[in-house]
């Protein structure tokens, strides 16, 4: 019987999914209707949140969110009690 022989991958898997976890295109944005200006995304990330002269959120960083606040933009989104946050990826 021929064995089909394929070959031996240069990284292992978890490698790859690293790094393409680590290139994760994410854009977040806020809806302003919907936005009550409680602020616990400022809290929850900083780098990521402000607010308008009303207490609004805004968004502090136009394009893709770097890797390293990705995680913390998501935990604002999840505590955003009115569900105005929006991320895109
Ligand atoms: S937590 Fe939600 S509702 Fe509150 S300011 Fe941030 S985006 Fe607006």
């Amino acid at each position: 019987m021929r064995r089909i022989c394929w070959p031996k991958p240069k990284f292992p898997i978890l490698s790859a999914r690293v790094t393409f976890n680590s290139l994760a295109v994410m854009r977040v944005s806020v809806i302003d209707d919907a936005c009550h200006g409680h602020q616990m995304c400022a809290i929850a990330a900083p780098e990521v949140f402000g607010s308008d002269e009303m207490g609004n959120a805004t968004v502090l960083i136009s394009g893709d969110i770097p890797a390293e606040l990705q995680a913390k933009t998501r935990r604002a989104e999840s505590n955003c009690p009115e569900r105005a946050i929006v991320i895109t990826d």
